[in-house]
């Protein structure tokens, strides 16, 4: 292999997953599945850097040579201990008081924090970009900025980047050069919930999927999945051959909870190895074997999917469909396809009170419906839309009963062969397809800001495709549990 040169893509890729940054060199990079993720941060990056240095930064070497308050694109680059060439981009640079090569200036490196505490990603990172850039500049740089939010929520926080933290990243610097000269990538990481930023998720899922990865097995973390590797369990095939009883003994010593929960990942693992759903309670019919006892007489229902942003604790969209029986009072799975789409976007210019006051007409539109939502988001978010609005307690007992979470329902009456009860998981197991692929709720999000920053007729079409469909794909997996009972 040829003389790696570190830089600090490298690196931050190495920081989150040991694998990526294997991949990132070595990998077949027509494998790589586009993220919004990565275009939200920068977003976001860029706006606490306009909050921090209003004026446009200057660029490149002249830029510190005069001066600049902020500075983008300057290359640094260096030699790391065992001799390896290193190179990084620091995504800002701040002017500070001292004297450097450029004069009676200095700079120190600015980062974007995304989420909401500082990590050792963030922390490796500033410290190679201190390290670079004081080598440059031919002057110390004892500290670097970190910041977080926009506007009058900007948050600065300063990281001093001595002793400790130069060890930290002389080591992982040798760590990542020996581990880019293997063969073989390294294994999935530990946690996999980490994968969905990745832009190598599709090809680590494939791995995991063909190698029975224990993370496949749906309710094991990074956590459990170390328990079992340490009782030789290494897949899922060896997790379904167990004996549930033998092994709540053997986790127990881990605390009780992993007791109670043995017989659990036993089930599931057998089920899907088997690729067979399971039915939890028996019988079909009205009775707590009913998945779904309110649509036995209801003359329709609500399909109802909030889209939010949740750094800015926004549910910015509030999207139904209306559901009508059909004239023949059976439940079809083309019902919802041929019913109205009905989208409430939450504009904060038109405040709160407004949204709440069209959310309770078109709720007392169809008084007797209930309101079908997968996962308890859109009820925590609705009933406490309603209680800041001072609705009373009997209205809110009344929303409360008509609100009917579908993946509640599903888990109490069903274990079926995903590895996640997620909707893009179980619905995508139903068959069910979304209309514009490769688009998830990373990508509304970013559609979501860019409408609001440049508007844009054909964006806000895209966000309400994207809801709708989560609607259909509720749809699709009430369908499927009625047709079970039937
Ligand atoms: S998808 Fe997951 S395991 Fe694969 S490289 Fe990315 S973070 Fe690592």
């Amino acid at each position: 292999m040829s003389q790696v040169v570190v830089t600090d893509r490298l690196l931050r890729s190495w920081l989150r997953c040991r694998r990526r940054a294997w991949l990132d060199r070595h990998g077949d990079s027509r494998q790589r599945l586009w993220t919004a993720h990565r275009a939200l941060a920068l977003s976001d990056q860029l706006a606490s850097f306009q909050t921090l240095l209003p004026q446009r930064p200057g660029h490149g070497e002249a830029a510190c040579a005069a001066g600049a308050p902020g500075v983008v694109g300057l290359r640094l680059r260096g030699r790391a201990a065992g001799g390896e060439d290193l190179e990084a981009h620091p995504v800002l640079l701040e002017r500070v008081n001292g004297a450097s090569v450029w004069g009676s200036h200095a700079y120190r490196p600015v980062l974007g924090r995304q989420g909401r505490r500082l990590t050792r990603e963030h922390r490796v990172l500033l410290a190679l970009w201190g390290r670079l850039l004081a080598e440059r500049q031919q002057a110390p740089v004892p500290e670097a900025l970190v910041v977080a939010g926009a506007g009058r929520g900007l948050q600065r926080e300063r990281l001093s980047l001595g002793g400790g933290l130069q060890r930290q990243l002389d080591e992982a610097i040798a760590r990542l050069v020996s581990e880019l000269q293997r063969q073989e990538p390294p294994p999935l990481v530990a946690d996999r919930k980490k994968c969905v930023l990745c832009s190598w998720r599709g090809l680590c899922d494939q791995e995991a999927a063909a190698s029975g990865h224990l993370s496949e097995v749906s309710g094991i973390g990074g956590k459990r999945r170390e328990l079992l590797l340490q009782l030789g369990i290494t897949s899922l095939a060896e997790l379904a051959a167990r004996e549930p009883d033998g092994l709540a003994e053997a986790l127990a010593v881990h605390g009780e909870q992993h007791r109670e929960i043995a017989s659990q990942l036993v089930a599931q693992a057998r089920v899907q190895a088997s690729g067979r759903p399971e039915r939890l309670t028996a019988g079909a019919g009205a009775g707590p074997a009913d998945p779904l006892p309110e649509l036995a007489g209801c003359p329709g229902v609500l399909l109802y999917d909030i889209e939010s942003d949740p750094d800015a604790r926004d549910d910015f969209l509030h999207g139904f469909v209306v559901v009508p029986r059909a004239d023949d009072g059976r439940w079809r799975p083309g019902l919802a396809a041929s019913g109205r789409y009905q989208p409430l976007l939450a504009l904060h210019a038109h405040g709160e009170a407004r949204l709440w006051h069209r959310l309770r007409r078109l709720l007392a539109r169809y008084p007797d419906w209930p309101v079908l939502h997968y996962g308890e988001t859109e009820a925590i978010a609705l009933l406490r839309l309603a209680q800041r609005q001072g609705v009373g307690e009997e209205e809110l007992a009344a929303l409360r009963a008509r609100l009917l979470d579908v993946h509640a329902r599903l888990r109490r009456h069903w274990r079926l062969p995903v590895s996640s009860y997620g909707l893009k998981a179980v619905a995508s197991w139903l068959g069910f397809r979304w209309s514009q692929s490769g688009v998830d709720g990373a990508r509304c999000l970013l559609w979501w800001r860019q409408w609001r920053r440049d508007g844009g007729t054909q964006r806000l079409q895209r966000i309400f495709r994207y809801n709708r469909d989560d609607n259909l794909a509720t749809w699709a997996v009430v369908c499927w549990m009625l047709d079970q009972g039937a």
